[in-house]
């Protein structure tokens, strides 16, 4: 690949073409040298348990591109690309008295992000190997182990707010990014200045404090990484996911980059309202296929935890009208994670027969977890 930097220049910007005509909204570009600022902070996470279960465990790979590329090959550019998702519903459900319903964030909306990205980023793939057959590129989407945020920083996509999301100029935070790696050395973007100043306004508006200050976020406290965990949900958390069914977008909606964003350009993510927010009992015994076909990406933990997020919308709710309902999970489901929570929704409402039927399970429940749960939710006053 012996050109100058002109004449890759001259390439990285008819690429940065073919990209918006693919569809990308935003397209930077940077080099590989690995993240060295960011292995501390990664392991100083890791120390105080601020991660999510679902961050990649390697730290190296997580700032390396090398870890993502062609063995043998030496990376020398990112192309760092974001596409921009709705905002808005595009109709409202007229409410109706009883009608419960759950929240799905936007980041869930529409088609499965990963197959839309994937698909683009590997139409893109295809015209920087047009340009240059013998490159190697490699695509990498949110699965991946690369941090996208810090690579979309480092290619002038977006900078990182408090609220720990790439924001973007034009669409705000609510847009998806993704990468490629190639060992093509395209000149770099130039990074963008961080936009907060002393704004505070996600911070102090995320329910569980779990955003730090530093545009860190701590984990284990954020709702949107409870509402994909597996298993028994602590009650203090069960309370602040209120009708989140998958996710939470508190510390986005507040953001003043977001205000008045909507991007209805990408049809694939407009979504229909009544996939988005779901009424509570129609995600009880879902198959995951189900599951899969109406909440795309936010089913990618399981019907179950759906399913479970709806007894804890549903207990927030203080929805009487489904104590039926929740007490036959707690009579019948095999699963003690289920009857927990389903315990813990019968403990909130304030009704005879719920306590009624708490008292039969606590005579016959067999799981300790469970049997704590009934007795907490028969003692609501001394464990609210
Ligand atoms: S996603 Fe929700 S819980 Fe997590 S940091 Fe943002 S506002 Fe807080
Ligand atoms: S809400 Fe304010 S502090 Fe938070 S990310 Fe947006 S601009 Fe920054």
């Amino acid at each position: 690949m012996g050109h100058d930097e002109r004449y890759w220049h001259n390439v990285r910007e008819r690429v940065r073409a073919r990209a918006r005509k693919l569809g990308f909204d935003r397209v930077g570009f940077a080099r590989t040298e690995p993240f060295d600022a960011l292995r501390d902070i990664l392991l100083a996470r890791r120390a105080r348990g601020y991660e999510t279960p679902f961050e990649h465990h390697d730290v190296e790979d997580r700032i390396d591109a090398r870890r993502s590329f062609v063995p043998d090959a030496q990376p020398r550019s990112f192309v760092s690309v974001a596409m921009a998702y709705p905002s808005r519903v595009p109709s409202r459900i007229r409410s109706i008295p009883g009608d419960r319903r759950g929240d799905i964030a936007r980041s869930a909306w529409g088609e499965d992000y990963h197959d839309v990205l994937r698909a683009r980023l590997d139409a893109l793939r295809m015209v920087i190997l047009e340009e240059q057959s013998d490159a190697h590129v490699v695509s990498v989407v949110d699965t991946g182990a690369l941090i996208d945020r810090a690579v979309a920083q480092r290619a002038g996509v977006a900078w990182i707010g408090k609220n720990a999301m790439a924001i973007t100029p034009d669409w705000g935070s609510w847009v998806y990014i993704g990468e490629l790696i190639t060992d093509i050395p395209f000149p770099p973007d130039v990074p963008l200045e961080e936009a907060c100043g002393s704004c505070t306004l996600c911070i102090d508006a995320c329910p569980t404090d779990a955003l730090l200050g530093d545009r860190q976020l701590d984990g284990s406290r954020c709702i949107s990484a409870a509402t994909q965990v597996k298993g028994v949900v602590p009650d203090p958390m069960k309370r602040k996911i209120g009708a989140r069914l998958y996710g939470c977008d508190t510390c986005q909606v507040v953001c003043p980059h977001n205000a008045g964003v909507h991007a209805v350009h990408h049809e694939e993510f407009v979504p229909d309202v009544h996939r988005v927010r779901p009424p509570l009992l129609s995600l009880f015994g879902m198959t995951n296929r189900e599951a899969k076909a109406q909440f795309g990406a936010a089913a990618w933990r399981g019907a179950a935890v759906l399913m479970r997020n709806a007894l804890i919308a549903l207990g927030n709710a203080r929805a009487n009208e489904c104590i039926d309902a929740i007490a036959h999970v707690l009579m019948h489901d095999t699963r003690p994670f289920m009857r927990e929570t389903a315990a813990w929704a019968l403990g909130r409402m304030d009704d005879a027969r719920a306590r009624a039927v708490l008292d039969d399970c606590a005579a016959t429940e067999h799981d300790h977890v469970v049997r704590e749960a009934i007795r907490r939710a028969q003692d609501r006053d001394r464990f609210p």
